[in-house]
């Protein structure tokens, strides 16, 4: 099938490919010039295990195109997905600037009818949105044609966005034309083969769908979060709590993981924007409020621990830290707990040496104009001559250091882990002073 993908990020970029893998013909439109250079180039703009060769054989297949002539995308493709990003906006709800763009070029130049697959992250009642300034543009134009405009959120984890698109949970198709249905299923047939994954449903559900989801996985980690700070008052272990409650499998361990904070380009702006979209129809959320306070609050507990350790004054310090992706396995660092870091050691005066497998560019096209920022090479290149190591990402690489070497390397062999990757008891017979999220007494 021919098919447009508008918005070639995270999403854009990895759906686009795994549907040109199994076949499909599929045009990229970007309007970010350099972006679509560099992907004719071989160059790929993010980091996501997979992707590079399956991008790379693709285009050399001829299966897979990047342009930023928009005209020439919604010719293409009968299907037209929307890929932009939704940022929030100043009071946190969801930016549709980019959707509607998106929608008013595609009815600004289609010439017969089409099938406008929403991908982004959108309020419930942007399909009505869309469809509506599609309407007037086509009225402008003085054309009447038909189109279609689906809710088809996207699922995929940043980190495995190439297996969760090849190997989806679930494909949530929102319509109100059966038609339609016939379409999505050929097109998603080649993911759909084990059994029928296809969850059918009407546009505002699936538009809701979507946030629930992240609002659900942003809960159970701000409620972890919460234990933790009740384990650390209380003198118990939250890692050994984890363990105990995850073994109920109405509970499950999965995404149960305290931490420095939850970050990256979707929970943050996902529960802001759902809060958001209650309050404009008069309605309180509490519970998704108090997600979002505990998240937040959890974010300073590294800057906290330091400067308890080290007083509010940094000036002169310097920090090794480990981590400024999100998460491990991808290169983003939007809303990265990292980033919260990093400022508020950087105002109480201290420096930063920082290491990540994937993010130094990221860091450097973001801070590369700060002097207080020292972006190394290695992990242990970042520990050199540093006042402590802070650990906010938990990269496999991080998980069996070598401790001696870090002893040696820091002036003072202390340790503030946002991952809870070290066992407390070990670490401290080792030495070290050792700082960790919800661990008792072992702080
Ligand atoms: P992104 O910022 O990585 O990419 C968005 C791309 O859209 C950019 O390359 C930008 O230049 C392009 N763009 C903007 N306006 C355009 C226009 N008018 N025409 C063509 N291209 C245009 O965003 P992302 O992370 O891929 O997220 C996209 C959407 O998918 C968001 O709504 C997000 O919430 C949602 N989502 C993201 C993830 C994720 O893990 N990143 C997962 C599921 C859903």
């Amino acid at each position: 099938m021919k098919v447009t993908v508008f918005g070639i990020g995270y999403v854009g970029l990895v759906q686009a490919a795994v549907l040109a893998e199994v076949g499909h013909d599929v045009l990229c439109i970007d309007v970010d010039e350099a972006k679509v250079e560099n992907l004719k180039q071989g160059l790929i703009p993010i980091f996501e295990p997979g992707l590079t060769p399956l991008v790379m054989q693709n285009y050399e297949a001829g299966r897979l195109n990047f342009s930023t002539n928009a005209e020439e995308g919604v010719k293409h493709g009968v299907m037209q997905f929307i890929a932009v990003g939704t940022p929030p906006d100043e009071d946190g709800s969801a930016d549709l600037k980019y959707v509607t763009a998106v929608a008013r070029t595609i009815a600004q130049y289609m010439d017969e009818h089409k099938v406008v697959l929403d991908k982004s992250t959108v309020p419930v009642g942007t399909a009505d949105k869309v469809r509506s300034v599609m309407q007037e543009t086509l009225n402008a134009r003085g054309v009447e044609l038909t189109f279609d405009v689906v809710s088809n959120p996207e699922f995929l984890k940043e980190g495995a966005a190439v297996s969760d698109c090849m190997r989806p949970e679930r494909i949530v198709v929102g319509t109100d034309n059966e038609d339609v249905v016939d379409l999505l299923r050929e097109l998603y047939e080649p993911f759909n083969r084990n059994h029928d994954r296809m969850i059918l449903m009407d546009i505002r559900s699936a538009e809701l769908t979507k946030y629930a989801a992240n609002c659900m996985l942003a809960t159970k980690i701000s409620f972890m979060n919460e234990i933790s700070n009740l384990a650390e008052r209380l003198g118990a272990d939250v890692e050994k709590v984890r363990q105990g409650i995850g073994s109920d499998p109405r509970i499950g361990y999965h995404f149960i993981y305290p931490g420095c904070g939850y970050g990256g380009s979707c929970f943050p702006k996902d529960v802001q924007a759902l809060i958001r979209t209650a309050e404009s129809i008069g309605y309180n959320s509490r519970l998704l409020q108090a997600v979002e306070d505990v998240n937040d609050a959890q974010k300073m507990k590294l800057p906290a621990f330091i400067k308890r350790h080290f007083g509010e004054d940094l000036k002169g310090k310097t920090f090794a830290l480990w981590g400024l992706a999100f998460k491990p396995n991808t290169d983003d660092m939007r809303e990265a707990s990292s980033r919260v870091l990093m400022e508020t050691l950087w105002a109480a005066g201290a420096t930063v040496q920082a290491f990540d497998p994937e993010a130094m560019d990221e860091a450097q096209r973001i801070y590369g104009h700060r002097s207080d920022l020292r972006l190394m090479g290695t992990k242990e290149a970042a520990l050199q001559g540093c006042d402590g190591l802070v650990i906010c990402t938990e990269w496999q690489s991080f998980r069996a250091p070598d401790f001696d070497l870090i002893k040696k390397s820091l002036k003072q062999p202390v340790i503030f882990d946002g991952r809870n990757l070290y066992d407390p008891e070990r670490i401290n017979k080792r030495g070290f002073t050792y700082y960790a999220i919800g661990r008792g007494e072992s702080i």
